[in-house]
């Protein structure tokens, strides 16, 4: 029998967070090793807690989460995703517009097959989260990659975004707080990038599940207030934030004025109700997430865990002869890069593979968030501050092997 052959929409497509690298990690752990792992954004397999008022919210109404509910999600939760909205300045925000689904990473897909037609065109960020190329892709769309350099503090540059425009661009992907960057875009770099989105008729997209994750006084920006009556689609959920990956939980909030997405919003409700409702159960935990003060806060102020993973990051990287940073503002990851004047050729899948291989710590290549020859790896901030000092020095380990050939 002829072997079945997989669809071939997935030619393209990579979701190296979770590759061949993790792949072998798992071989190495089952052949007894322990690997330090640094791959993933997810809180709860480092030892932090879902907030307790979450969890209670759940275990009360089990009784009420057996039977499916409204497509877009529970009308209290919606209720309460509006409301944080409006208090961030979004205008046209009502429940008919806010839609709930298992995790950020459903709507991703639903937010963009709702929109595309095969061969449009959307503007992502490089290096980007990959999911947002891999549903382009999937949606027969099309990324056109706008770069996020480190010399410019990973921040994008609007005159090159609006030179990538062509007849065909639908819509402009942003991520704030970013993911793998840590940057946190200032307000008036975001009133740039919505005068571009307005020239061209574009949907603002923009991935704030990082919103509440920040450092050293950096402040969030929420699009959707600088939108105004602009059509933008704002994600949000408690994976991050919240501490909640597992709930698989997250939201998306259409604003603007409501007249120049109507048929949009429908589509996407139509969406929605093919695949009926999202996790009722876990939806429960969203009017206490929303309605209180975000405990992200003491995790990320000085004495905080986070704070202080962050500030052993950035020692580690002064410390290094090789390695350079633009420290994050924001999010749960650092985005090294490796000097050129000391590894002149330097190939990030390589290190990686060896950094593992040698020294048994898991990282994600720079080139797995879309960037063409990065210099670049991803660490979460989340092991406990000490084992970052020790991920340093084993780094540093495999670059003086590489630097000496
Ligand atoms: N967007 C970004 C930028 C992320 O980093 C992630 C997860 O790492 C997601 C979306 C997916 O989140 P969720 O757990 O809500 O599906």
């Amino acid at each position: 029998m002829a072997p079945i052959r997989p669809s071939a929409h997935l030619a393209d497509v990579r979701y190296e967070i979770r590759g061949a690298l993790t792949r072998r990690a798992r071989e190495l752990e089952a052949a007894g090793l322990d690997i330090i792992k640094l791959n993933i954004g997810n809180p709860g397999r480092y030892g932090f807690a879902t907030p307790a008022h979450l969890r209670e919210a759940i275990a009360a109404h089990l009784g009420d989460s057996e039977a499916y509910g409204h497509e877009q999600g529970l009308e209290a939760a919606r209720e309460a995703i509006a409301a944080q909205q409006r208090a961030r300045g979004a205008q046209g925000v009502e429940v008919e517009r806010i839609f709930i689904g298992n995790g950020v990473s459903e709507l991703i897909d639903l937010a963009l097959r709702a929109l595309l037609q095969p061969g449009d065109e959307v503007l992502l960020p490089s290096p980007d989260y990959p999911l947002w190329s891999a549903a382009t892709i999937l949606n027969d769309g099309t990324p056109r990659y706008y770069r996020c350099l480190a010399e410019n503090a990973h921040l994008p540059d609007p005159d090159e975004i609006e030179a990538l425009v062509t007849p065909r661009t639908r819509a402009l992907v942003l991520i704030n707080p970013n993911n793998p960057t840590g940057a946190v875009y200032p307000r008036g770099l975001l009133e740039r990038l919505v005068a571009v989105a307005a020239r061209h008729r574009l949907l603002l997209l923009c991935d704030e599940i990082y919103d509440e994750i920040l450092y050293d006084g950096a402040v969030f920006q929420p699009l959707a207030a600088v939108a105004g009556e602009l059509p933008a689609l704002s994600f949000g959920g408690l994976s991050k934030v919240h501490r909640a990956c597992g709930y698989r939980v997250g939201w998306m909030s259409l604003s603007g004025d409501p007249a120049r997405s109507r048929d949009y919003r429908d589509a996407l409700q139509l969406l929605a109700a093919l695949r009926l409702c999202a996790n009722v159960t876990a939806q429960w935990a969203v009017m206490p997430a929303l309605e209180s003060a975000p405990t992200i806060h003491a995790l990320t102020a000085p004495g905080g865990r986070l704070h202080e993973a962050r500030r052993k990051v950035i020692e580690g990287v002064a410390a290094s002869d090789y390695l350079d940073l633009v420290p994050p503002a924001g999010a749960l990851y650092a985005f090294p890069s490796v000097r050129a004047d000391r590894i002149a050729t330097f190939d990030d899948n390589a290190f990686a593979l060896r950094l593992l291989e040698e020294e048994h710590v898991l990282v994600v290549p720079g080139s797995s968030f879309n960037v063409p020859a990065s210099r670049h790896l991803r660490l979460t901030l989340l092991p406990p501050p000490e084992q970052l000092r020790e991920v340093f020095v084993r780094m540093e380990r495999v670059l003086e092997r590489m630097a000496a050939g």
